[in-house]
């Protein structure tokens, strides 16, 4: 749930999550509509599916014990170099350390290296409590723009501190801005949209959508209802929403209330439906 997003807007979904869901047993039985019910809103929804997944193959392949391996680690869904190093720390204490963003920077600056080995510049037998401090002295001590130097308890061997010329650190996030038109079928009576899983948008794959296409010519049947902008990860999406209101939709499609709904709703159509609703 931490990956990408903010800790504070985490505790609410992971304190819920566990209580509804509180083991990995729990988990590999729950069926995925469930477990994407309790991550909706949190957005990034692969990681929901990708947890759903593995927890059925620890079950079935490791008897509900998480590898010790790193290679094993990252034959799971959505394990990656960064995921499975953290893990290994963590769990297994191994000197290991999960590189990310914040990780990075407090080394670069600490040691003015760019390229890093754990057990090179590391030797303790706390490698779980390492890993866990990096982190949290990135975030809270040593910060990309304004870090905490005067107060920081290692700046007396860490070269940014000594070093007259500061290196600064940029994030730098490529904006892809692209334009689509979102098509919806609207039921005049019962307040309801349709919704289809079958759109090729490679971002939002399988997941519940009106009709959504890049932007092109339009057909007259449709009216205009607004523009607006919706960002999805590091791509800015302009978007033009057209309706129609209909009893008749094309296969694929299935009817979903606008205000009361126990199936899994990913923001993106959310935002949608606060748009439609003013046509009721
Ligand atoms: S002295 Fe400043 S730059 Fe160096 S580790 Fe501490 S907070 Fe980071």
């Amino acid at each position: 749930m931490l990956q990408q997003t903010q800790v504070k807007i985490v505790i609410p979904y992971f304190n819920d999550f566990v209580k509804k869901i509180p083991n990995l047993k729990a988990l590999s039985r729950s069926n995925e509509k469930k477990v994407l019910k309790l991550w909706e809103g949190l957005g990034y929804y692969n990681r929901a599916k990708n947890l759903h997944r593995s927890s059925k193959i620890l079950i079935k392949k490791y008897k509900g014990k998480i590898p010790n391996n790193f290679e094993k680690l990252k034959e799971l869904p959505g394990i990656g170099d960064y995921t499975a190093n953290i893990l290994l720390a963590l769990i297994y204490n191994q000197p290991r350390i999960g590189l990310d963003a914040n990780v990075k920077r407090v080394l670069f600056r600490l040691f003015n290296v760019n390229t890093w080995s754990a057990e090179n510049l590391f030797k303790t037998k706390r490698n779980s409590d390492l890993a866990e401090a990096l982190m949290e002295f990135g975030a809270l001590i040593c910060k990309p723009l304004d870090p905490k130097c005067t107060e920081c308890k290692i700046n007396k061997m860490c070269s940014y501190y000594k070093s007259e010329l500061k290196i600064r650190f940029k994030k730098k996030v490529k904006i892809k801005l692209k334009s689509y038109d979102i098509f919806c079928y609207l039921k005049k009576d019962k307040k309801q949209i349709a919704l289809t899983k079958n759109n090729n948008l490679g971002f939002l794959k399988k997941f519940n959508l009106p009709k959504i296409k890049k932007a092109s010519k339009i057909n007259k049947s449709w009216k205009f209802l607004c523009k607006y902008r919706n960002s999805i990860s590091n791509k800015k999406l302009n978007i033009s929403l057209y309706y129609k209101f209909s009893s008749k939709i094309p296969p694929k499609y299935n009817w979903y209330y606008l205000n009361k709904n126990n199936d899994f709703i990913p923001t993106f159509t959310k935002k949608i439906f606060r748009q439609v609703s003013h046509l009721y």
